[in-house]
């Protein structure tokens, strides 16, 4: 089944450890759907100026993303910059943001946009996530939200409204933390889902991934990478993974869930193996394939039978 996703379609300079890239293709549509659609029909609803490049429309059309609902306008497209930490590349410090058609964007939906039955409302303004969610026909099978800080810190009572609607929230450990008003990732989750949804992913960047759902959690490592190039867009690659399986295989049983977040883990450790998508877009799916099969070793032991216990030291 397809996916519909709102979010940014945008250019990216980004600063890492590995040097700079400047005005490359992002957007966290962009990821997602390159993502995505390796595995499900992929719908993207998004805005850009006609400074965007028809080359960049191209890498998303060549792998069968549907951007039909890609408008362009008069004026610039999205821009982000951050810079990630020398010492540290999972620490990044957004530089600049720009979000110049995006600001008087307003998506129609085109009747086959509204009876998607996944959505994805990717990272962007909570405005414009409530304006598709209110235009698709009524329960979808499964609706997944993104944001970053600088939507909850800018516009926190909206997105509180998106997330109260929104059966999946996927997040990083500073924004569950500020959302929820909560240290700890296991009481920020619990106290998430009492605002709605009833699945809460928090994702680790190289300490890989925690799934909450029910009262139960599951947790992936991420794949072990000697060389992180660029860590922009791995979020949403990951997403793109995670509801890519789902939206293709409609397994939504546990082991559908787990399966899923495991194959969003080996997207986005695609994604940073490069600047913007290249990695992801240049993949083969029989290295994605590879890589989903050897994860499996990456936490499998050998569990301990009924008869047996761990190995005790005498008398204590
Ligand atoms: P991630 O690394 O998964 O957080 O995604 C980074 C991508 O999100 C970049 O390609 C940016 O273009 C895009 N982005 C950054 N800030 C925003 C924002 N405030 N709203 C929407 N998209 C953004």
């Amino acid at each position: 089944m397809s996916v519909l996703v709102v979010g940014s379609v945008a250019y990216d300079t980004v600063i890492t450890p590995a040097g700079k890239r400047e005005d490359a293709l992002g957007g966290s549509a962009t990821y997602f759907s390159l993502s995505g659609s390796r595995f499900t029909a992929i719908s993207v609803v998004a805005v850009v100026g006609d400074d965007f490049q028809s080359e960049h429309v191209d890498i998303l059309t060549s792998q069968g993303v549907d951007t039909s609902g890609l408008e362009s306008r008069r004026g610039k497209s999205f821009r982000w910059s951050g810079e990630y930490g020398t010492e540290d590349v999972s620490t990044r410090q957004t530089l600049d943001t720009q979000l110049n058609v995006f600001a008087e964007f307003s998506p129609k939906l085109a009747p086959h946009h509204r009876r998607a039955p996944y959505v994805f409302l990717a990272n962007i303004d909570p405005e414009l996530q409530l304006e598709v969610l209110s235009q698709v026909e009524p329960s979808p099978i499964l609706v997944a939200l993104d944001s970053m800080n600088f939507w909850i810190e800018g516009k926190n009572s909206l997105l509180r409204e998106v997330v109260k609607k929104v059966d999946v929230l996927f997040t990083d450990e500073g924004e569950i933390r500020e959302l929820s008003g909560e240290v700890n990732l296991v009481r920020a989750a619990k106290r998430v889902k009492q605002m709605g949804p009833s699945i809460v992913i928090v994702k680790r960047g190289e300490h890989g991934v925690l799934l909450f759902k029910g009262g139960e959690a599951f947790a992936a490592p991420a794949f072990p990478l000697g060389n992180v190039v660029d860590p922009t867009g791995a979020g949403d690659a990951f997403a793109g993974g995670f509801m890519g399986y789902l939206a293709s295989t409609g397994d939504l049983s546990p082991s559908g869930f787990r399966r899923a977040t495991v194959l969003g883990s080996v997207m986005g450790s695609f994604a940073v193996e490069s600047f913007s998508v290249d990695r992801l877009y240049a993949v083969s799916n029989e290295d994605i394939e590879a890589r989903f099969r050897s994860f499996s070793k990456l936490s499998q032991f050998k569990a301990l039978t009924i008869n047996e216990s761990l190995p005790w030291r005498a008398n204590t």
